[in-house]
C-alpha cells in the first residue's frame, strides 16, 4: 500500500476508534492497539510531511462533542499529552525541550503525578462559584456535563479561599473516576438487575457522567482529582505548577497525594518505576504517570503543538488488557471432580506474559460475563494476578452466537455433571473418572503436599494410563524397573523418581494430610490438625466435634474430614500408606493442645506464652524440625512468619541460619536466640531470665 492510501486508511480508522472510546464509551480495539497505529500514522506522517492533513488525528485531540449536549467553548484549550512509552522516549523528551527552551544541561523541577484513567473535566468557577463543568471533546469545545457533575460530591461547589484569594473566573482540569471498590460494586449491581456490566473504571466513569438525565449520574460513586489549571483570571498567581496544586488543595480540590516534585531524571524514572509496581496497592486505576515541568515560565515558554503542550509527556504503562479471540470454552476436572469451565484464546500478550487460557470459575460466572465461543474478549491481567476474562466486546459479536451451555457430561469419561442444589460448582460424580485420579495423585506429589519432584501432571497422567497408578499408595510400590523401560525414562532418572518417593515416606504428617486433598482442608488447617493429634488414626477416628474444636477447623471442615475417612477407598489408602512405611504420626503435636472432646476431656490449651508475639526460625534445629519449631510457637500462641520485619519479636537460629535474616534482624534490632533460649522463651515467654 502506498503511503498517501495507508495514511488515509489509518486516518479512518482512528476516526472511528474515536469515536467509540470518546462518544459511544465502547471502544471496540484495545489501548495498545489504538496507540500502535497512532503511532505507525505518525511515523508515516513525519516520514511524508507533505502528506500530512491538519486533521489528522495526530494533530487533534479526542473527538467532536456529542450532540447529546449543549456545546461549551473552553478559555484554554484542553489539550491531549504526548506519550512516552521507555526511558529512552523520556529522555529523548527531556533532551527537545531543554533544545527548544535553550535551558541544556540546567538543573530543573519536575512533577510527577499520577496518570489517572478516567475522563478529564474542566471545572469552571465564577467569584468561587461553581457554574459550569464540561468534558474536553476535541479540546477547543467540550460537552456541557454540569448538571450531572453536580452531582459528584468531590467536586465543591463552592471554593474555601478568603475572599482575596477567589478568582473571577476560574477553570481546574482534573480528572473524573470511579474507584476500583466503587466499580466492582456498580458491575454487581448491574448484573443482579441485568443491566449492562461495564469493562473497566474509565469506561463507567465515562458511561456515568455522560448521561442525558443526571439523576442516574447521581446514582453512581464518581470521583475527582484535580491536577491543572485552566483559564484564571483574578486571585493568587504562581510561578510554579506545584503551588497552583496547593492553591488547588486549598480551594477544596482533592489533589493527589502521591504527587511529588523532584529534582532530576533520575528521580523522575524511580518515581515512575515506584508505581509501575505499587499502581495495584491503589484504589483507582492509572495507567502511568505524568510528568510536568514545574516552571511555569517554561509553560509558557514551550507552548504547545495542536495535540499537547510540550510542558509534559505522559509515561505510559505497558497494557493490562488485551482485545483476543475466544476459541472456546472447555471444562476441566479437578481432584474432587469439580468442573471448572476456563476459555481457550488465541494466544495474547498481556502485562509482558502470553495468555491463552484463563478460568472462567463456574456456571454462573459465564452466564453474568455472557461470553460465547467467537466473540472478542477483553483479557486482564494486572500484574502478578491470574489472567481474567473481563467479558466480550458487544459491538464485535458475530451474528447467530447462542449463549454457552454447560456440558452434561464430563469431558474425560462421560460420567454425569451434577450442579447440586444452592452451589455454584458443578462436579463429575463418576469416582472412577481417571482425570480426578491424575489430578488427586499430581495433588499428592506436590509441592505444597509431599513435594515429589519428577512427578508432575504429565508423569502421573503416562503412570496412570498405563495402570500402573490407581492411587497415591501405589506410588510406594513403584520400582526402578517399572519405570526404565518407559518412554521418556532412563536408569537416571526412573531410579531418581523412585528415590524422591523414597524420601516422601517421611514428611511431616501436616503434609501428608495436605496431600489427601480432603475438601476444604489446606496446609494451614493440615498444621492444626497435625498439632492437635498425635497421628493420623487419632484423626482418623476422630468425632467430627472433636474436630470442630481445633482451632482453623469448624463444623463444615470437621464434617468434611469425618466423610473423607468414612469412604473404603479412603481407609485403603491410608492401610497402603502404613505398609509402605510412610509416617503417619505427628512431631509436631504437643499435648495438651487439641486434646478435647472424649480424648481428653479437662485439658485445656498450652499456656499461651507466646501470644502476639511474631517469631521467624531460621537454620537447623536439633530438637525440632522447621515445621515442629513452627508449629511449637503457633502453640504457645505465636505468629510464625517467614521472614524478619519490624514487627518480628524474635529471630530463633539454628546452625546455618539465613544471612540475610540475621543482618536484618541486627539491623532492627530484634532479639535472636539460639536453641536453648527458643526453648525457655516457649516455656516462660521470656528471652533470658
Ligand atoms: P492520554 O490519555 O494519553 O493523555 C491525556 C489525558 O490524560 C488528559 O486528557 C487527562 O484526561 C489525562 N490525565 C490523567 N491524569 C492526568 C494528570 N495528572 N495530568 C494531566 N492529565 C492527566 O491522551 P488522550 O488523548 O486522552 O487519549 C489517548 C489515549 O486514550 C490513547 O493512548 C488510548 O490509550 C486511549 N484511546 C483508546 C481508544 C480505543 O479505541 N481503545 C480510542 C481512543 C483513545
Amino acid at each position: 500500500m502506498k503511503p498517501a492510501e495507508r495514511i488515509a486508511a489509518l486516518t479512518r480508522e482512528i476516526a472511528e476508534h474515536n469515536r467509540a472510546y470518546y462518544e459511544l464509551d465502547a471502544p471496540v480495539v484495545s489501548d495498545a492497539t489504538y496507540d500502535a497505529l497512532v503511532r505507525e500514522l505518525r511515523e508515516l506522517e513525519s516520514a511524508n510531511p507533505e502528506l500530512a492533513e491538519t486533521g489528522s488525528p495526530t494533530r487533534t485531540v479526542g473527538a467532536a462533542p456529542s450532540p447529546l449536549f449543549a456545546p461549551v467553548r473552553h478559555a484554554v484549550a484542553m489539550m491531549s499529552l504526548d506519550n512516552a512509552f521507555d526511558r529512552a522516549e523520556l529522555e529523548a523528551w527531556d533532551a527537545r525541550w531543554r533544545k527548544l527552551a535553550g535551558v541544556g544541561g540546567e538543573a530543573t523541577d519536575y512533577v510527577c503525578e499520577l496518570k489517572i484513567d478516567g475522563l478529564a473535566m474542566s471545572l469552571t468557577y465564577e467569584n468561587g462559584v461553581f457554574v459550569r463543568a464540561a468534558t474536553r471533546g476535541n479540546g477547543v469545545e467540550g460537552e456541557d456535563v454540569t448538571s450531572n457533575v453536580a452531582t459528584v460530591e468531590a467536586v465543591p461547589k463552592e471554593l474555601r479561599l478568603s475572599r482575596a484569594d477567589v478568582p473571577r473566573l476560574v477553570e481546574v482540569r482534573g480528572e473524573v473516576y470511579m474507584a476500583l471498590s466503587d466499580f466492582q460494586e456498580l458491575n454487581r449491581h448491574q448484573a443482579v438487575s441485568g443491566a449492562k456490566v461495564f469493562a473497566n473504571p474509565r469506561n463507567s466513569a465515562a458511561g456515568s457522567l455522560r448521561q442525558k438525565d443526571p439523576a442516574v449520574t447521581a446514582t453512581r460513586a464518581l470521583s475527582f482529582w484535580a491536577y491543572q489549571l485552566g483559564a484564571k483570571e483574578g486571585g493568587p498567581s504562581f510561578t510554579r505548577h506545584s503551588e497552583s496544586l496547593e492553591f488547588l488543595s486549598e480551594a477544596g480540590f482533592p489533589v493527589n497525594p502521591h504527587i511529588n516534585v523532584v529534582g532530576d531524571l533520575a528521580h523522575v524514572e524511580a518515581y515512575c518505576e515506584r508505581w509501575l509496581a505499587d499502581r495495584h496497592d491503589l484504589d483507582y486505576e492509572t495507567d502511568g504517570v505524568v510528568v510536568k515541568l514545574n516552571d511555569l515560565s517554561l509553560h509558557e515558554r514551550l507552548g504547545a503543538t495542536s495535540h499537547a503542550p510540550r510542558w509534559a509527556i505522559a509515561y505510559k504503562y505497558p497494557p493490562e488488557e488485551e482485545y483476543t479471540l475466544l476459541r472456546d470454552i472447555a471444562v476441566s476436572i479437578g481432584r474432587s471432580g469439580k468442573a471448572t469451565p476456563f476459555a481457550v484464546l488465541e494466544p495474547v500478550r498481556v502485562s509482558g506474559s502470553t495468555v491463552s487460557m484463563a478460568t472462567l470459575h463456574n456456571e454462573d460466572q459465564v452466564r453474568l460475563k455472557d461470553v460465547r465461543p467467537g466473540d472478542t474478549v477483553i483479557v486482564r491481567k494486572a500484574g502478578e494476578v491470574i489472567p481474567e476474562v473481563v467479558g466480550p466486546v458487544a459491538g464485535l459479536r458475530p451474528p447467530r452466537t447462542k449463549p454457552w451451555r454447560f456440558p452434561t457430561t464430563c469431558p474425560r469419561c462421560g460420567g454425569p455433571l451434577v450442579r447440586l442444589e444452592g452451589e455454584s460448582d458443578t462436579f463429575c460424580t463418576n469416582v472412577d473418572c481417571p482425570e480426578q485420579r491424575i489430578q488427586r495423585i499430581a495433588h499428592f506429589a506436590s509441592r505444597s503436599a509431599m513435594d515429589i519432584e519428577g512427578l508432575g501432571e504429565k508423569r502421573v497422567e503416562q503412570l496412570t494410563s498405563l495402570g500402573l497408578l490407581v492411587d497415591a499408595g501405589d506410588l510406594y510400590a513403584l520400582l526402578p524397573e517399572d519405570l526404565e523401560p518407559l518412554e521418556g525414562f532412563g536408569a537416571l532418572s526412573a531410579s531418581n523418581l523412585t528415590g524422591a518417593i523414597e524420601a516422601s515416606k517421611s514428611r511431616a504428617l501436616d503434609r501428608l494430610l495436605t496431600g489427601l486433598g480432603i475438601r476444604h482442608v489446606g496446609a494451614a488447617g493440615a498444621r492444626e490438625l497435625a498439632a492437635a493429634f498425635p497421628d493420623l488414626d487419632a484423626i482418623s477416628s476422630a468425632p467430627q466435634e472433636s474436630l470442630a474444636e481445633v482451632e482453623g477447623i469448624g463444623p463444615v471442615i470437621a464434617e468434611s474430614i469425618v466423610r473423607f475417612f468414612a469412604v473404603p477407598s479412603n481407609r485403603e489408602l491410608i492401610e497402603k500408606f502404613r505398609r509402605a512405611g510412610v509416617n503417619l504420626a505427628s512431631t509436631a503435636f504437643v499435648p495438651g493442645r487439641g486434646e478435647v472432646g472424649e480424648r481428653d476431656p479437662g485439658a485445656g490449651q498450652l499456656v499461651q506464652t507466646l501470644a502476639g508475639r511474631t517469631v521467624v526460625v531460621s537454620g537447623t534445629l536439633s530438637g525440632f524440625s522447621r515445621d515442629e519449631a513452627e508449629a511449637a510457637i503457633r502453640a504457645h500462641g505465636g505468629k510464625a512468619t517467614g521472614s524478619v520485619s519490624a514487627k518480628t519479636d524474635a529471630l530463633v537460629v539454628g546452625a546455618d541460619p539465613g544471612a540475610s535474616k540475621v543482618t536484618k534482624a541486627e539491623s532492627l534490632g530484634v532479639p535472636i536466640l539460639d536453641e536453648a533460649a527458643f526453648e525457655h522463651f516457649l516455656k516462660t515467654g521470656r528471652m533470658g531470665d
